[in-house]
């Protein structure tokens, strides 16, 4: 057998994944003039992140857009030289729908707008002010009971049980409260009350002076990819690609990891795992791997439509509509994508695109092409006025999508902090801890990297 591939010489940093979270967390260690390699198995990078040029569509694979409110992302974008290419999603995309009743109904944003949605019944409006005086929990709630508890049925049904459809492609009645929606959970944690906890939120960001929005909705303007993408060129030749990592093993004499697989050897001195939970249980063995094994991964399709603009009734004047899930459809929901950013369809056509799958029907993603494309286009047709076939479609399928934090994620992810804190110079980056988007995942690098670096300065 050939002798494998060794690197000469050891780098600071080795990067085992080269989705958004293993490429931001090297770039940032590269900023701080650590060396690196990012070790990614496929033949691409950038992990979930797929965006895709047909037909004059740009469809997003993975996300679509993501929520740029940590100063990580302003210093990523600008050091990759991408602030000419970032674009911000049109003004309408306040606007969310919710399916209720055959036809979509905007989410209400505002006081006026919540007294006359027909979302919510008068005596689910009325429940609401009971929520200042409901007690704190008293043991790990799922988001069903959490919000049931605090805000009455109708709240979970028609607000919160599509919006984690369309964030975690997840059901309430598993997720975590707390490991899930953490933001949300402070609040009762907190203040006692989501609603006191929301007015002393405002009340300190008019006191900081941060008047202006709490985040930003983006992409840019060639689609996500655009980021993985100049993040490998900046890179350069300290990434691999078809290079998977099968072990890891670290020669405490040396104070060095080794990571291997079939296409060669790596060492550095310190390892950052950035790939997904059952990836880091066979790399990490031992008794965290029960623990990663443990989350659930739930197969989602993303399905790409592309119409002309006149076989569409909707105005399809927003984000795009969630659909909840006791009115039973296939559909997770579907995103106005040629509303929420320009170029994504040629002149006189939209794209929208949909979601299958997801925790409650991870079959429905495994469908045969004709059968998913029939079952979303059965639900999208009444909400929006369809008329005749998509004049183009494009389908992505992720057989294990998106992390799911259920009740008891956080003492798994304490039984795997427990190993890793045997293991000098390892650490984990990557979506199933501190937050899914996007977004998180580069202040999640950012902040491991001056995490790091701090530990190398308070070791002289
Ligand atoms: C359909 C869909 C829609 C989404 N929509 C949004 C959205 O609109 N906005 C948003 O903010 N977020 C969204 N998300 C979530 C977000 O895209 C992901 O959470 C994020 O991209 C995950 O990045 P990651 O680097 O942690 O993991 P991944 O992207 O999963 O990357 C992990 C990488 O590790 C590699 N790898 C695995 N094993 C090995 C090994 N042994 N050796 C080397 N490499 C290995 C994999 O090939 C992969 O490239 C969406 C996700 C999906 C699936």
């Amino acid at each position: 057998m050939p002798a494998l591939p060794t690197a000469d010489k050891p780098v600071d940093l080795l990067v085992v994944g080269g989705g958004i979270s293993g490429l931001a967390t090297a770039w940032f260690a590269r900023q701080a003039g650590w060396t690196v390699q990012v070790l990614e198995a496929a033949p691409h990078t950038g992990g979930k992140i797929r965006s895709f040029h047909e037909d004059g569509y740009l469809v997003e694979g993975g996300p679509n857009s993501l929520l740029a409110n940590d100063p990580s992302f302003d210093t990523l974008v600008a050091g990759l030289g991408l602030r000419e290419a970032l674009i911000e999603a049109n003004a309408a995309a306040r606007r969310r729908y919710v399916l209720k009743g055959g036809r979509l109904q905007a989410l209400p944003t505002g006081p006026l707008a919540f007294l006359r949605t027909p979302l919510f019944s008068p005596r689910g409006k009325l429940r609401l002010l009971a929520e200042p005086f409901i007690g704190r929990a008293t043991h790990e709630e799922s988001l069903a009971e959490f919000v049931t508890r605090r805000l009455g049925h109708e709240f979970l049904d028609w607000a919160i049980d599509p919006f984690v459809s369309g964030v975690y492609a997840g059901d309430p009645q598993r997720l975590s409260v707390r490991a899930a929606t953490p933001k949300v959970y402070a609040l009762e944690a907190e203040h006692g009350s989501l609603l006191r906890g929301a007015l002393a939120r405002m009340r300190e960001r008019r006191r900081s002076l941060q008047t202006g929005p709490s985040g930003r909705m983006v992409s840019f303007r060639e689609g996500m990819q655009t980021l993985p993408d100049a993040i490998v060129v900046a890179l350069g030749d300290a990434l691999a690609t078809d290079a998977p990592v099968e072990a890891l093993r670290r020669d405490a004499a040396r104070g060095l990891w080794t990571a291997s697989g079939p296409t060669g050897q790596w060492s550095a001195r310190q390892v950052v795992l950035a790939v997904p939970a059952a990836a880091a249980a066979r790399l990490l063995d031992g008794s965290a791997a029960p623990a990663l094994q443990a989350i659930p991964y739930p197969a989602v399709a993303s399905v790409a439509l592309g119409f002309r603009r006149d076989q569409v009734a909707h105005a399809l004047d927003g984000f795009g509509f969630l659909i909840p899930g006791r009115l039973g459809l296939r559909t997770l929901g579907a995103l106005f994508s040629s509303t929420l950013f320009p170029g994504r369809a040629p002149a006189g056509h939209v794209l929208i695109t949909a979601f299958a799958g997801g925790r409650r029907h991870p079959e429905l993603a495994e469908l045969p092409d004709d059968a998913l494309l029939d079952a979303v286009l059965g639900d999208l047709h009444g909400p929006l006025g369809l008329r005749g076939e998509p004049v183009y479609t494009h389908l992505t399928r992720w057989a294990q999508a998106i992390p799911q934090y259920e009740l008891g994620h956080g003492q798994r992810l304490q039984q795997v902090q427990a190993e890793v804190a045997r293991l000098p110079g390892l650490h984990l980056r990557a979506n199933w801890l501190d937050g899914i988007s996007v977004g998180d995942c580069v202040r999640n690098a950012a902040r491991l990297v001056t995490e790091l670096a701090e530990g190398e300065r308070k070791q002289g």
